[in-house]
């Protein structure tokens, strides 16, 4: 018989599953508590559980987590850059960055991805295959065990598209925020969608109230469909009043994520259209210098022109953020540093 994946169960799930198991359903809620409370990654870590049950619970279940596989320490800053396996053998990484307000891990939701986007890294090969909500929570814990530090805020911009693997996406934030595990802030979770529209409204209707961020990348669909794939199946004009509609429903303002590739989004008059299509809109741009992905010929804006595009947006009233490039000498852009691995080129281990 399969095991099962305990680590991806809710706390009445676990509960059920150790009554199943002939247990007092308390016992339920003790191990839950080990799992994502204490962050224990074996059942012999549960030592206020008894040798049998604990016999038990490895005969009839798995924590299946990730496994680290390399670390790689930025120079410039401290950001740590993580690949881990998962089961079947497939990698996927993760990145530890540190603010000024604690520590935030930016999780992969699924191994590839299949949205085909022509800047990302992470696409290059397809989707291999989704995680489960255990697999990306694990990302977390298991950095806070190697680093020996609590995280506060999680991104889920790594590999994947996380509303392409929204059940188990969904299921992550609920676990990563229970009161009696990880108990971070619904608040401190963002969840980076590159615009699926029927999603986003599924998303809304569940009123949690995580920070919702949409890589739009253009000013207009025209532009949006030469680099974004998925911009052929939801119109330019209703990712945005999805967008608008899931701030409305939350009230909590979306990011706009805008990476700035030299010669295709990042002219003046892009500016001003961006900035004419997301008037009135509760929510703010983040302009990202591109990571340059070699395989695809894509560089990034110019210093100046980066400077000049948002200083357009300012005086048109549109908020904007430029996005620090933490960890660049380590490639920790999306999926970048995974596809280097795969490749067994060199990646330098620090
Ligand atoms: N699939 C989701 C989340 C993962 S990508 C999404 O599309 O939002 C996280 C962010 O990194 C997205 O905004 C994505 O467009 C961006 N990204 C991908 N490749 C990049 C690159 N080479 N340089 C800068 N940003 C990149």
């Amino acid at each position: 018989m399969e095991k099962a994946d305990i680590l991806s169960m809710n706390k009445d799930e676990v509960c059920d599953f150790l009554t199943s198991l002939g247990e007092a359903k308390f016992r339920g809620k003790q191990v839950f508590k080990q799992l994502h409370f204490r962050k224990a990654s074996s059942f012999d870590e549960m030592t206020d559980l008894s040798l049998s049950l604990r016999e038990k619970l490895k005969e009839t279940s798995g924590i299946f987590g990730v496994k680290p596989v390399e670390k790689y320490k930025s120079s410039l800053d401290s950001t740590i850059k993580y690949l881990f396996e998962i089961r079947n053998g497939y990698i996927i990484e993760s990145v530890l960055m540190k603010y000024d307000y604690g520590y935030s891990v930016c999780v992969s939701t699924q191994a590839g991805c299949r949205m085909g986007c022509a800047f990302c890294a992470s696409t290059i090969g397809g989707l291999e295959r989704s995680l489960t909500a255990g697999e990306i929570l694990s990302q977390v814990y298991e950095i806070e065990r190697q680093e020996n530090i609590r995280v506060g805020h999680v991104v889920m911009m790594g590999c994947g598209e996380p509303l392409d693997n929204f059940d188990s996406s969904v299921r992550f934030i609920s676990l990563l925020s229970d009161p009696d595990g990880a108990n971070i802030s619904r608040r401190n979770i963002t969840l980076s969608t590159c615009g699926l529209v029927d999603e986003i409204y599924r998303l809304k209707d569940l009123h949690l109230p995580i920070t919702l961020a949409v890589s739009l990348h253009a000013p207009n669909n025209e532009i949006r469909q030469k680099i974004m794939p998925v911009a052929r199946k939801y119109s330019y004009e209703d990712v945005i009043k999805a967008a608008a509609d899931y701030a409305e429903g939350t009230k909590r303002r979306v990011t706009f994520e805008y990476a700035l590739i030299k010669g295709v989004n990042d002219s003046e008059k892009a500016a001003y259209e961006l900035a004419g299509r997301l008037k009135g809109v509760l929510g703010h741009v983040n302009l990202i210098p591109v990571n340059d992905v070699k395989e695809r010929n894509f560089l990034r804006s110019s210093d100046t022109g980066v400077k000049k595009f948002s200083s357009i947006l300012t005086a048109e009233g549109i908020e904007n953020t430029v996005r620090r490039r933490l960890g660049s000498d380590i490639n920790a852009a999306c999926g970048q540093l995974r596809k280097r691995y795969k490749n067994n080129s060199e990646v330098k281990t620090l």
